[in-house]
């Protein structure tokens, strides 16, 4: 059910788009930009558990299951993240934080 909601989003994403290049060739009106970015929030991508080799994230110590909203790759490995500000927090000083990630 999830995944068919989700995929109504993306539809409607790409209608609003589709509207916008056609309506407006040579200008975007304000009023466009604000529905464009308010879809993209909707539609947040995140990433499997699956696919990271971390069971934490390593900056906030959030386990991964909550969500992964950004991911990195270090060491051969891809380490998931709750936030893109906790993975930049964690690339300013890899090898200290590497621990916390609980690599699998
Ligand atoms: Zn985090």
């Amino acid at each position: 059910m999830k995944i068919v909601k989700s995929g109504f989003l993306v539809g409607c994403v790409l209608l609003i788009l589709a509207c916008g290049q056609s309506n407006s060739n040579n200008s975007v009106s304000p009023t466009d930009t604000i529905n464009v970015v308010a879809a993209d929030t909707a539609t947040e991508k995140t990433f499997a558990v699956s696919l990271v080799n971390n069971k934490k994230d390593p900056t906030c110590g959030m386990p991964v299951t909550a969500g992964i909203h950004d991911t990195t790759h270090y060491e051969n490995k891809v380490l998931g993240f709750c936030s893109t500000e906790c993975k930049n927090e964690f690339l300013k000083n890899p090898k200290a934080n590497l621990a916390a990630a609980e690599i699998k």
